[in-house]
């Protein structure tokens, strides 16, 4: 499946799965970093997904926490894989 995130697996990084997301915004809204953004591209259910910017994430899980959609964001650190 298709998804939006970083490669990196030291740092902390949320992976956005493309096609769960509804495009609503609430997690751009709630990071605190700000490292989350509109992608500007439509998933195959025609909502413009959210993506991160690869760098700045603390691994917080606020953007998780205010997701509505159950299987868009999933929060990675290192050890917890
Ligand atoms: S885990 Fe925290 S810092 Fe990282 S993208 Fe989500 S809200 Fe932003
Ligand atoms: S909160 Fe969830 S559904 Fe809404 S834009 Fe972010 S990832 Fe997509």
């Amino acid at each position: 499946m298709p998804v939006s995130g970083s490669d990196e697996k030291v740092l902390p990084y949320p992976m956005i799965l493309e096609e769960e997301c509804k495009g609503c915004g609430r997690c751009i809204q709630a990071c605190p970093k700000k490292v989350l953004r509109s992608s500007r591209r439509v998933n195959r259910r025609g909502y413009i997904y959210a993506e991160y910017a690869n760098s700045g994430c603390t691994g917080c899980a606020i953007c998780f926490y205010n997701c509505p959609e159950p299987y868009a964001i999933e929060i990675h650190k290192k050890g917890k894989e």
